[in-house]
């Protein structure tokens, strides 16, 4: 298999789209929803059948780094006629939105099952190097700014830390007859996402928002890897 880190360079790119995230992370260990590029309707219908309904459609391409803002994702389709129609609609929804964007197709992917979103991502500090991130999906970071960071490499220790440190982490352990997710699992990826950091010189950032969490598991549905500006040695 290609090295999308290699072809990114070799591109001059430093984002790394959906689909080559999620390969890398896959291959990391770290659970992903696994995206397959497809390149026309047909191609997408082909996927979908073979993935198992229902899937969920995202555009992929270089140029897009949050697909919603463009009208580039689509949940929930349930046959591949609404496959097919999803990507015809789509295709004139970003060309609209971002009639810049090089456009390759589309990702097609499981659609997960609802559960709590949270999100573990990485940044890289000037003085401490790779740290990750760690909070609640939606407004939790994105109005409340409830996230908590460690620095590269954590320890389990570090990971109990910082999944409990952020002011919603009742919402974790079941509230109002919600369950309560696998905390356990998302220690787990945190670590595993802290040994990815480590490993990768060439990843300054990396997002994995959200990541679906269970009483049983969890998932993350999307992925976003941002390279360095200039690759190392
Ligand atoms: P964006 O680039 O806009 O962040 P996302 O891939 O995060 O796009 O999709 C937007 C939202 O759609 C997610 O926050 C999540 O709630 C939902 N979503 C995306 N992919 C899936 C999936 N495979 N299964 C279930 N829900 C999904
Ligand atoms: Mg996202």
């Amino acid at each position: 298999m290609t090295d999308p880190i290699a072809t990114a360079r070799a591109d001059g790119r430093t984002l790394l789209t959906e689909v080559e995230s999620k390969q890398l992370l896959h291959e990391a260990g770290i659970a992903v929803t696994e995206s397959r590029l497809a390149i026309d309707a047909d191609e997408a219908a082909a996927a979908a059948s073979d993935i198992g309904f229902p899937v969920v459609l995202k555009v992929v391409s270089a140029d897009i780094a949050h697909k919603s803002d463009v009208g580039g994702v689509a949940l929930d389709l349930r046959d591949e006629e609404a496959v097919r129609a999803a990507y015809d609609s789509m295709m004139g929804a970003v060309r609209e939105a971002a009639p810049s964007a090089k456009v390759e197709g589309v990702a097609v992917q499981l659609m997960a099952k609802p559960g709590t979103e949270v999100i573990i991502g990485t940044t890289t500090d000037s003085q401490f190097g790779p740290v990750v991130m760690f909070g609640l999906g939606g407004i939790f970071v994105e109005v409340l700014k409830d996230v908590s960071f460690r620095i590269v490499p954590l320890e389990p220790r570090d990971a109990k830390q910082i999944v409990r440190e952020i002011k919603g982490f009742a919402v974790l352990e079941g509230v109002r007859g919600q369950p309560a997710v696998d905390i356990e699992a998302l220690e787990r990826m945190i670590l595993q996402v802290s040994d990815f950091a480590a490993q990768r010189p060439d990843v300054a950032e990396l997002d994995l928002n959200p990541v679906i969490a269970y009483p049983d598991g969890a998932v993350a549905v999307d992925a976003r890897i941002v390279l360095t500006d200039e690759a190392e040695g």
